[in-house]
C-alpha cells in the first residue's frame, strides 16, 4: 500500500531528518513510527501527502509513486490527524467534520448522513453535538472529533502524528479505545507516530523503532518483545518480558456467565496453562470478544477477554511490578 525506498530528507539547512529510510506498510495494517524525539517521524509522515518532499528516493502509494499524484487528490484521500486539536474554531463540529466532503461536492443528505454516522461510531450523540462549537467541547471530545474528521470522506489511508498527547490520561485511554474499534471495524492503513511505547504496544500490528532518520527493527510487538536486534531496541521496549510470560489465569475472570457454562463448540478458546504471550496470540487470531480458558478436560473455567488482557499487561508495567 505505501513503500518507501530509499527515502532520505535533508532540510535546507543540512539536517539530515531521515536517512535512507525502508519501509512497506500493508493495506489494512496499523503501522507505529516510534523512537526518540527528532529522530524523523514527523517528517517521515508529512512525506506521505507531500507537506514535505524527500531531497532522495522514491515514496508509492499502490506502486505509483506520491509525485505522480495531484497534490489535492492525495490530501483528499488520505486523513491526517494532527497532534495539537486543529479544528476550525468558528465552525461547527458538523462544518468541521465536512470540510472535506465540501470539497469533495458530496450531496447535503450524504453528508449528513456520514457526520451521523462518525459522531454515533466515537459515542457522541449527533442530535447533541452536531451543532456545537469546539470550545463547548472537553479535549478529548474535540480530539475525536479531529480523528473521525480525517475518516470523513472515507480515505483509504489515515495518518496520525501524536495524535493523543494534548490529552490527560483518562481522554487518552478512550479515544486509544475508539481508534482500536474504529480499526477493527473500517480496516483502514493506518500510520501513527508516537513516542510512548505503551500506546504502540496496545495498538500496533507492527511498529517501526526509528533512530537518527533510520528504521532500527520493525516487527509485531511480540517480535520486538522477544527478539529486540540490539540494547538501543531493548531499551526502548524497557522490561516488558516478565509480564508476557505470566500465567493468562492471573487475568481471567472466574465468573463464567450461563452461557459459557458447558463445553464450548465452535469458540476459540484458551487452555489455563497459557502464558499471556500464548493468549495474546489466540486472541490476536479470530475476531471474537471473550475466550473461554479451559482445562484439561476441556472445562471452562473462566473468561479472559482482549481488552482485559491488555489493560492488565500495561497496568502491570506502569506500576513497574514483578508479576512473575
Ligand atoms: P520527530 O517527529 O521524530 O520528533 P522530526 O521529523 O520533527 O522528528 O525532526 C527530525 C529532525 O529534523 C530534527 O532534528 C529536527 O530538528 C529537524 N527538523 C524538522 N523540521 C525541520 C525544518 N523545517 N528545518 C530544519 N530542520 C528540521
Ligand atoms: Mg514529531
Amino acid at each position: 500500500m505505501i513503500t518507501f525506498k530509499d527515502i532520505t530528507k535533508t532540510y535546507p539547512d543540512g539536517t539530515t531528518a531521515v536517512d535512507q529510510f525502508n519501509l512497506t506498510v500493508e493495506k489494512g495494517e496499523f503501522m507505529t513510527l516510534i523512537g526518540p524525539s527528532g529522530c524523523g517521524k514527523t517528517t517521515t509522515m508529512k512525506m506521505i501527502n507531500r507537506l514535505i518532499d524527500p531531497s532522495a528516493g522514491t515514496i508509492y502509494i499502490n506502486e505509483k509513486p506520491v509525485s505522480d499524484y495531484s497534490i489535492d487528490a492525495l490530501r483528499w484521500n488520505i486523513g491526517y490527524v494532527l497532534q495539537q486539536i486543529a479544528l476550525f474554531p468558528h465552525m461547527t463540529v458538523q462544518e468541521n467534520i465536512q470540510v472535506v466532503p465540501e470539497l469533495l461536492k458530496w450531496k447535503k443528505g450524504e453528508k449528513e448522513k456520514r457526520t451521523d454516522e462518525l459522531l454515533d461510531m466515537v459515542g457522541l450523540d449527533p442530535s447533541i453535538f452536531k451543532k456545537r462549537y469546539p470550545s463547548e467541547l472537553s479535549g478529548g471530545q474535540q480530539q475525536r472529533i479531529g480523528v473521525i474528521r480525517a475518516l470523513a470522506a472515507d480515505p483509504d489511508i489515515v495518518l496520525m502524528d501524536e495524535p493523543f498527547s494534548a490529552l490527560d490520561p483518562i481522554s487518552r485511554e478512550q479515544l486509544q479505545m475508539d481508534i482500536d474499534k474504529l480499526q477493527k471495524d473500517i480496516k483502514k492503513t493506518i500510520v501513527f507516530v508516537t513516542h510512548d511505547m505503551d500506546e504502540a504496544l496496545k495498538m500496533s500490528d507492527r511498529i517501526c523503532l526509528m533512530k537518527e532518520g533510520s528504521v532500527v527493527q520493525c516487527g509485531s510487538p511480540e517480535q520486538l518483545m522477544k527478539h529486540p536486534k540490539n540494547d538501543f531496541v531493548e531499551e526502548f521496549i524497557g522490561n516488558r518480558k516478565s509480564a508476557w510470560l505470566t500465567s493468562v489465569q492471573k487475568v481471567m475472570k472466574n465468573d463464567v456467565p450461563a452461557a459459557h457454562d458447558r463445553e464450548p463448540e465452535n469458540v476459540m478458546t484458551i487452555p489455563a496453562t497459557s502464558t499471556i504471550e500464548d493468549a495474546y496470540a489466540i486472541i490476536q487470531s479470530v475476531n471474537q470478544i471473550d475466550f473461554p480458558v479451559v482445562d484439561d478436560n476441556q472445562k471452562t473455567i473462566g473468561i479472559v477477554t482482549r481488552d482485559e488482557l491488555l489493560q492488565y499487561f500495561y497496568q502491570q508495567e506502569k506500576e513497574g511490578a514483578s508479576v512473575l
